[in-house]
């Protein structure tokens, strides 16, 4: 089965790369170069994905994102410049799916592309629960996480935080969504909390937690479990 994506973007060198190195890879590709035309081609026709530039002439995109999220669980991959890290997280909270920062590579893309549809497909099935990348592994059903072959001892808090970033293995969760999902509503400003939990599970899981290869930080946004 073709995949097919649609690509909103303006710049029109950006969108005939993005073009050609999907088509490339056997995806059918449609464009549109404003948040109007994207919704009014999302009427009609709805593809597989979604990669949307944050800068848009007529917007920046996060209305686009809440219409499409309310009906559809299709992949939705940002795309923006460095100075626009305000929004990106907005447009996350509101359901993308996952970032890219320009520039980035065609082969970044793909590989974004790939992680998002694989999560989408499966939460239709069941959710990841198993999770491996060399020295780690975690079993989610079983409550297990070990490393290097030896059985880790989380606290009930520190295996929530691994559990809610195995659940999106390979994707961005921004420090909202972290803090909502493992401490509740009322923790969202407790940012200290994650940044503390985040460094013990470092120190139990990573060789060098001043350079994690696991638990990486998306600088502003939030943190994102290495893709398996
Ligand atoms: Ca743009």
């Amino acid at each position: 089965m073709t995949m097919r994506v649609l690509v909103v973007e303006d710049d029109k060198e950006i969108r005939a790369l993005i073009r050609a190195s999907l088509s490339v890879e056997g995806f059918e590709v449609q464009t549109a170069v404003s948040v109007s035309e994207a919704s009014a081609l999302l009427k009609h026709d709805l593809p597989d994905v979604l990669v949307l530039d944050l800068g848009l002439p007529d917007g920046d995109g996060i209305e686009l994102v809440r219409e499409v999220r309310k009906q559809h669980g299709l992949p939705i991959l940002v795309v923006s410049a460095r100075h626009q890290e305000a929004q990106k997280i907005q447009l996350l909270d509101a359901g993308a799916d996952d970032y890219l920062t320009k520039p980035f590579s065609v082969g970044e893309l793909l590989a974004r592309i790939r992680v998002a549809l694989r999560h989408r497909g499966t939460t239709l099935t069941a959710a990841v629960t198993e999770y491996t990348l060399d020295d780690l592994s975690v079993d989610l059903s079983a409550h297990l996480v070990r490393c290097k072959g030896e059985t880790l001892h989380l606290t009930k808090t520190e295996f929530k935080l691994l559990a809610r970033l195995v659940r999106s293995s390979g994707k961005v969760v921004t420090h909202r969504q972290l803090l909502v999902d493992v401490w509740g509503d009322e923790f969202l400003e407790h940012t200290h909390y994650l940044r503390l939990y985040m460094a013990q599970l470092r120190a139990k899981i990573e060789d060098n937690p001043a350079e994690p290869r696991y638990l990486l930080t998306e600088t502003g946004v939030g943190y994102r479990l290495a893709a398996m």
